[in-house]
This record gives C-alpha cells, structure tokens and sequence, in this order.
C-alpha cells in the first residue's frame, strides 16, 4: 500500500473520537479529494486555545489483539490492516504539514504487542517530530491502556494534549464493552498519574514550557449505562483530576462485532450529556442537582439546565439586581460572559426589565421567567404563570 492509501485506511474510522471537533457530527474539515487527496482525512478542530486548525486524526496501526466489542479494529474482525512505522509516519506528517494539507495530529493506535510496546512507537514518532524533523505544531497523543508511569511522563513532555479513554463509567460497565480492559489499573490510573505528575512536576518540563491538558472519551450507550453514571464519572474527573474534558462518542454499530445488532444511540443524548456535563465543569453544579428521571437518564426534550430552573426557579425566581454570580449563572440565557455584564452595569443602575438585560448580551426571554426585575417578574411573565 502507498502512504495515502495507507494513511485513508487508518484514519477514515477516525470520526468516532470526537475530541477538538469543531463540527458535531465529526464530518471531514475538506472534502476535495479530485484536488488534493490528502484533504479528506483531516478534520475540523478547535484548540484548548480556541483557535480552528485542520487535524490530521489517525491511528499508527489499525492491528489490534484486544476484542473490545465495540470497535472496528478488534482482533478477529476480517479487513485489510495497515501499519505506519514512526519514522515513516513522522516523515508522512511533517510532509503533510509543510504543505499546508494539515496542521497538527491526533495520533492513537491499536494494541499491538502490548500497552507499553504499543506506547513506545507512539512515543517515538512524537519524538522524531518533535525532535528530528522540528514539527512545533499540535499533537494530542493517546495514552495506551497498561503504559507505564514513565511513558505517560514522556507523553506529557512531547504532546500538547493527551487522553486515555475510560470508555464506560466504570468497571461493571466496561465488562461489557471491553472485557479484557482494566478500569482502574489501565484506565483509570494513567489519568490520575497526569494529574499527579502536573501538580508535583513544574510545568516547564511540558511542551512548550507547560504541561498538556487531559482528556478522555465514554462510548455512551455502549454498555446499558444510564446518564447518572457518566456524570457521576465525569465530575469525579473535572475536579480531582484536573480533566480539561470528557467526550461522548454515540454508539454505533459495527458489522461483525459482538455489539452490531445493538441500537445506535440518538445524538439528542450525546447533546445532552454535553451540557449536562458543562453544568458540572463551569456553572458549579453537583451531580445530585441535575433534573435526572428515575431511571438516571436526563430528560431528552428539554435541555438540564431549563430543566433544573423549571423545577426550582419557576416559583423561586432570582432577584437580578442582587444575585451572586454563581446564581445567575443558574439562570437559562445567562453564562459567564452575561453574568459579568449583569454584575458590572448593575453597580451603576438597576436592571428593571428584559430590554435592559438583552442589551447586555443575555438571551433574555429565555432567562426572564426566573428573574426578578427589582422585586417584579417581568411584564409578559403574566402570560406565561
Ligand atoms: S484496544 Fe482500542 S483499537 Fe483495540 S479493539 Fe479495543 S478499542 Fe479497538
């Protein structure tokens, strides 16, 4: 096989990581495969800077003994493999980058001769980027289910980002999905070594003078989970180690494998993990306070944090010319950036109804049946109570 056509058959699965997507769906950034073939394999992507790159998203190799019953690569499953060398690969990329097709990578890889050997190759490619051919752009590197400490310590030293995927929320689940897969000893403590290594180690051992951010993935609807156990995972992440985010990859199917007569799982969940998720990491809410059903799933038709005012703001409206920012910031239409406005005009006037606060920027319909203007709801809020 040629690099490219090797290259497609390693990164066209790519799209189930959904990590640094700009679009929702995963779909390829460029799609000009007559002009420029390459194109096709790199995705749109948002930085933990913000700023929009094109990234190449693609494993080393696609050769994997484990059986995980989601997944495409499994052992077993009938395709045509394709491997990457590190040296090759390197070489590939940096070509790649030079000529504008992509600018920084998502390298992953399957397990081939173990978690540590598995780690090492890609640990050497980095290093050959980085260190022989001089790439200074964005790379996220996979941390490989068994790495060692000192693999992981590498990593962090060589990638801008880096993830391990947890894939279920816990063991029972991920007996499931991956049964050959450790939670705690595989998973679970490469995440917590980052964590450790970032606040005993100073950062100017990282890249570029700072440790890189940590990431993971769930395969949410894979194992029969229910969206309480996800949280409860995910805010265990956010704030004991330091996780910048979790991702939900929706379920799908995959001929030949254990779980292909499964349903997928509809994408208005995964939308709603997503907020649930943002709830916990910047708007200070406990996993108890989200509106869960009985069954632990959160309601699909109205978004969590509607949802939560609907319960406990409709009689119990906030006074916005008082609240602290943490309380606004509960308010549907209001997130930092409008709670900031509320809180610096308001030391100069008072807030007495919705046109004041949509020109501060705030999605005021949507926030103003939760308000109170000065001791009063606001004047169309007879409609709608
Ligand atoms: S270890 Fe990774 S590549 Fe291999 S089967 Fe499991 S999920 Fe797929």
């Amino acid at each position: 096989m040629d690099d490219i056509v090797r290259l497609k058959a390693l990164s066209e699965q790519m799209s189930f990581e959904p990590a640094e997507d700009h679009s929702q769906d995963g779909t390829p950034y460029l799609d000009q495969t007559e002009s420029c073939p390459e194109a096709v394999f790199v995705h749109p992507a948002v930085l933990p800077n913000g700023k929009k790159i094109k990234l190449l998203k693609t494993l080393l190799t696609s050769a994997c003994e484990r059986d995980c019953y989601y997944c495409a690569f499994r052992a077993g499953r009938d395709f045509r493999r394709a491997t990457f060398q590190p040296e090759e690969f390197a070489r590939l990329f940096v070509m790649l980058s030079q000529k504008g097709i992509a600018e920084g990578v998502f390298l992953s890889s399957g397990m081939a001769g173990g978690g540590i050997h598995s780690e090492d190759q890609l640990l050497k490619t980095a290093e050959i980027m980085r260190h022989k051919l001089g790439f200074k752009g964005y790379i996220h590197l996979k941390i490989m289910p068994g790495a060692e400490r000192s693999q992981v310590e590498r990593a962090m030293q060589l990638a801008d980002r880096v993830s391990i995927n947890l894939e279920a929320p816990n063991n029972d689940r991920l007996s499931k999905l991956a049964p050959h897969k450790q939670f705690t000893a595989e998973l679970l403590q490469p995440l917590k070594w980052i964590d450790e290594i970032r606040k005993t180690q100073p950062p100017d051992k990282g890249w570029n003078g700072r440790w890189p951010s940590s990431v993971t993935q769930f395969v949410a609807g894979g194992s029969g989970e229910s969206d309480l156990e996800l949280l409860t995972t995910t805010d265990y992440l956010y704030h004991h180690l330091g996780l910048r985010r979790a991702y939900y990859s929706p379920f799908s199917p995959v001929p030949d494998t254990p779980l292909e007569n499964q349903p997928p799982t509809p994408v208005i969940r995964e939308h709603r993990l997503y907020q649930a998720s943002f709830l916990l990491r910047d708007y200070g809410f406990d996993v108890e306070e989200l509106p869960f059903e009985a069954d632990g799933r959160l309601p699909l038709q109205t978004d969590p944090k509607l949802a939560w005012a609907q319960r406990n703001l409709s009689e119990n409206p906030i006074e916005v010319n008082l609240a602290e920012r943490q309380a606004l910031m509960r308010v549907p239409g209001i997130g930092a950036k409008g709670a900031e406005s509320i809180l610096r005009i308001r030391r100069q006037v008072k807030i007495r109804d919705i046109a004041a606060l949509r020109k501060l920027g705030v999605l005021s319909e949507r926030a103003a049946p939760f308000l109170l203007f000065d001791g009063h709801r606001a004047a169309f809020q007879s409609i709608l109570f």
